[in-house]
């Protein structure tokens, strides 16, 4: 049913097989309104959307009986796959819906849903514990109550995970949920969370959930902006819904990849899809309302395509990290989340980075220590046992890998009965012997002055290094880097009873 073809950081292109289809993950669901459709949904399939989502509960009240003859895709024109949210956004603006769990499971059955929701009951943000724990017990109820009813089915039924900034909670849904046997996940994911632009508690959410919940697919609720995408993507994410586009767009906000602007602020459109390219900014503002929504707001689904198609392009070419941290730079709050990305709540993300990349990874400033390619480069050389007695550590060059160098071969030939190991300040400590070894092998580290304080994670991995050997001697060819790593004091530490910081 979910099919993973490529992988990176957290992130993966996948197919998500549904009874209309199948869907290329990660992939944004336009929200189209069951009765008043602005952009039509065949639209947003030209536009290359193959999965949208409606919802059911307003769909129930509407048309009833004649959804359940017409069918939901025939209600809407659209013949590609199509999501249903059961009123669980209803419940959160309006505290309850008159309908029963098992009601609107029967009803999302009958329209034909592809990929239906059971009815929810979302926790938002601020809930106290207790009360976000209530209704966390109730959504997991109906989610039971929901699979009772519909029994043998071709659609993929999704699970909501609830709890939010609980993240306890998040994991016991998760948790739940697939025990039930529910194969798609969709977290509930507060949108005023969002709003405030709080990424780094998003990111935390995402990886509790991860964490319990590795390989199903997991759709994120109401995520629609151009900065939250990448970050959940990167975190793992397959599936967005969100009606941002026609909300910004009603309030003339229009999306760039690093943020919204309001259409008056502008002084260009920097843009080219087809609405951008189309128009000069003074006649695009000068639109009569309704036509200047549609208008902006197909620019604004351009936009989330385009960041979705980014990613996957990132993915096929193993430069998520670099993507992922490209776009932090846009907003202080999206860095403070990949900041987070080098503690071990984040370990997760290194299971799908691949082991060996074809292209060199770039390193250019502290965070990308936190890279999971260079944590496991780390790990290992802090594992490698060497029999000699003596250390020789050398400033990795640009030729790659370490032992092909000139340097190295002079090295060997001067200590013929040392350890020699190159030394990086992302990768740490480069034993000679696993300098082949993906991204010893493949790097490009800028040459920028480093304060070693702002490096952790080398000096963890010196100290392990020296730990986990016994020399008696360390001879170092200390750059300005190395320097500052009090080198002396530190191979003291671990017995050694001589130290050279040059050659
Ligand atoms: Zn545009």
């Amino acid at each position: 049913m979910f099919e993973v073809r490529y992988t990176d950081l957290a992130a993966r292109i996948g197919r998500l097989e549904t009874p209309h289809g199948s869907v290329e993950t990660p992939a944004f669901v336009p929200v189209v309104h069951p009765v008043r459709q602005t952009i039509s949904p065949q639209f947003l399939k030209k536009m290359g959307f193959d999965l949208v989502i409606t919802n059911a509960y307003i769909t129930f009240r509407h048309y009833g009986d004649e959804a359940r003859k017409r069918g939901i895709h025939d209600i809407i024109g659209f013949d590609g796959s199509v999501m249903t949210d059961s009123g669980g956004y209803q419940v959160l603006e309006y505290g309850s819906v008159e309908v029963e769990p098992a009601v609107m499971a029967q009803f999302e059955k009958d329209i034909k849903s592809d990929i239906p929701i059971p009815l929810d009951k979302p926790t938002g943000y601020g809930l106290p514990y207790e009360k976000a724990s209530e209704y966390v017990r109730i959504t997991l109820e109906n989610c039971k109550k929901t699979l009772e009813v519909v029994g043998e089915t071709d659609a993929v039924w999704v699970g909501p995970v609830q709890g939010a900034e609980h993240y306890d909670l998040v994991e016991h849904s998760a948790r739940a949920l697939d025990a039930m046997g529910y194969q798609l996940m969709a977290l509930g994911s507060p949108v005023e969370v969002m709003e405030a632009y709080e990424f780094a508690t998003l990111a935390r959410m995402i990886a509790r959930y991860k964490k319990a919940i590795p390989a199903k697919p997991i759709h994120l609720f109401g995520a629609g902006h151009p900065l939250t995408i990448p970050l959940a993507i990167a975190l793992g994410c397959d599936m967005f819904d969100s009606a941002s586009y026609m909300l910004y767009a009603k309030d003339d906000r229009y999306m760039q990849p690093q943020g919204t602007a309001r259409l008056a602020d502008l002084a260009y459109l920097p843009c080219q899809c087809p609405v951008c390219s189309s128009y000069k900014l003074d006649e695009l503002r000068s639109l009569p309302k309704d036509q200047k929504t549609i208008e902006v707001a197909k620019h604004n689904l351009h936009v989330l395509k385009a960041e979705v198609d980014t990613c996957k392009q990132a993915i096929m070419d193993g430069r998520m990290w670099e993507y992922a941290v490209q776009k932090a730079r846009a907003h202080p709050k999206l860095m403070e989340a990949v900041q987070l990305f080098g503690g071990s709540e984040f370990e997760f993300m290194a299971d799908n980075t691949p082991a060996f990349k074809e292209k060199a990874i770039f390193f250019f400033d502290p965070v990308d220590q936190h890279r999971p390619e260079a944590r496991r480069f780390r790990q290992m050389a802090s594992a490698f046992k060497s029999a000699k007695k003596k250390l020789v550590l050398f400033p990795e060059g640009e030729v790659h890998p370490f032992y092909s160098t000139r340097g190295f071969k002079e090295l060997a030939k001067k200590f013929p009965d040392a350890q020699v190991a190159a030394y990086n300040p992302f990768l740490g400590v480069i034993p000679a012997e696993i300098s082949d070894v993906f991204p010893a092998s493949h790097n490009l580290t800028s040459r920028l002055a480093r304060k070693i304080d702002d490096y952790p994670s080398f000096t963890e991995s010196l100290d392990a290094f020296l730990a986990n050997n016994s020399f008696d001697e360390v001879i170092v060819v200390a750059d300005d880097f190395m320097k500052q790593a009090k080198l002396k004091a530190r191979v003291e530490d671990y017995h050694s009873d001589h130290v050279i910081d040059r050659l």
